[in-house]
């Protein structure tokens, strides 16, 4: 089959340490100290072959994450922007939606013709972090598209236990190719409610949200405070394409943090209570911090899920005098993430598909992912032909 294949010249940076762990796996802890170079391009591999605890898949459609793009642009060094733990070659994209053609006979819940959408992490299931309910933290995980295969390729293969049938979304959306796109969204979405809901522990309805960068996690913020209850929703972000988006999602108000000092329109539209749950979404904590810092409501949350290597300045006397706090949270899995956005889905209760806002055939994804670069849309979706 042809597949999207990632590349990059393994050059670890000068005073990063590899771990024997990485040199017997081949595995980069942090891409970007190790990776650099990074090259995209369609290569001929072998079809996956399942094992009995597997299906095969054929991909339906997958979108393009901002991780994604981190991987295919470099910085000034040449070193590739990922962050996270990736082993290349590999064959990328991760937020896909797929049909079950062929299960293995120790597959005990899916069935040929299935729909499902699945969870990029790929967690050990067997140590601590996994047993005490923090598979998103699992030091053995693996990525879906950054160290395990991913699904810019017709073909993939998975354990049952990663994937969550959503055939539900195809009767709803009345057309089971909008049902997988909209179900591509879930991995993004999840990972805004893995920090809001699990990790913050989540707002009562009649909450103040202020969400800061409008890309796919900020605009899954958006929609989620929406379905919670919340009664204003502030947004800001500095592409006007997404801040169309983020009304069309639900923001109140949504501005460019460049034409206007974000704690006070915060302030302003909360009558001078301030946010009670902010979330950080922008990666851009050197601007953003000193404005979350002043929008705190009493007991106010702020979420963190952009990510940046910088050191940001943050008055932490505001945690004190506000009994304010703030939470990081990677991944999507667990904290029933995925069923509780299926079922809002499902439901009509969460209406994300505003959010895609290009589609290209899947022999463009490359041009898909070059769009990416852009950062104008809510969300580039790779669209599959039907098995
Ligand atoms: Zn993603
Ligand atoms: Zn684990």
């Amino acid at each position: 089959m042809n597949a999207v294949v990632m590349n990059a010249e393994w050059s670890p940076r000068p005073g990063y340490e590899v771990s024997d762990r990485e040199r017997a796996t081949g595995k980069a802890r942090m891409a970007s100290q190790v990776y650099k170079k990074p090259v995209f391009r369609w290569e001929t591999v072998k079809d996956p072959s399942p094992a009995r605890d597997e299906v095969l898949l054929a991909v339906r459609a997958c979108g393009v994450c901002g991780s994604d793009t981190h991987c295919y642009e470099s910085d000034g060094e040449g070193y590739i922007l990922f962050s996270g733990p990736v082993r290349m070659p590999c064959i990328c994209g991760h937020e896909y939606t797929a049909e079950v053609l062929e299960v293995g006979p120790d597959v005990r819940f899916l069935r040929r013709g299935d729909l499902v959408a699945a969870e990029g992490m790929l967690n050990c299931g067997v140590c601590e972090a996994c047993r005490i309910g923090r598979p998103n933290q699992c030091p053995h995980l693996d990525m879906v598209g950054f160290s395990a295969p991913g699904a810019y390729a017709p073909l993939m293969a998975s354990k049952e236990r990663f994937l969550w049938k959503i055939n539900g979304l195809a009767e709803r959306y009345g057309s089971a190719q909008l049902g997988c796109e909209v179900g591509a969204l879930v991995e993004p979405i999840a990972c805004s409610y893995n920090g809001m809901f699990v990790s913050a522990g989540g707002m009562p309805p009649g909450s103040h949200l202020a969400v800061f960068g409008c890309g796919p996690i900020g605009l899954g913020a958006i929609a989620l405070g929406r379905a919670a209850g919340a009664a204003t929703i502030c947004a800001f972000e500095t592409v006007p394409e997404r801040l169309d988006v983020a009304r069309a999602l639900g923001a109140d108000v949504a501005l460019d943090p460049r034409s206007c000092r974000p704690h006070e329109a915060i302030l302003e539209l909360t009558g001078g209570w301030g946010a009670d749950m902010l979330v950080e979404a922008a990666g851009a904590a050197l601007q953003t911090m000193p404005e979350i810092e002043k929008a705190f409501a009493p007991g106010g949350k702020m979420v963190y899920l952009g990510r940046t290597g910088l050191r940001a300045p943050v008055l932490l006397d505001v945690l004190v005098s506000q009994a304010a706090s703030i939470s990081g949270a990677r991944g999507h899995v667990g904290g029933g993430c995925f069923p509780n956005i299926l079922r809002l889905l499902e439901r009509g209760r969460l209406d994300v598909a505003a959010m895609i806002t290009t589609r290209l055939p899947f022999d463009r994804a490359l041009d898909a992912l070059a769009k990416s670069t852009d950062r104008k849309d809510g969300k580039v979706m790779v669209q599959y032909p039907a098995p």
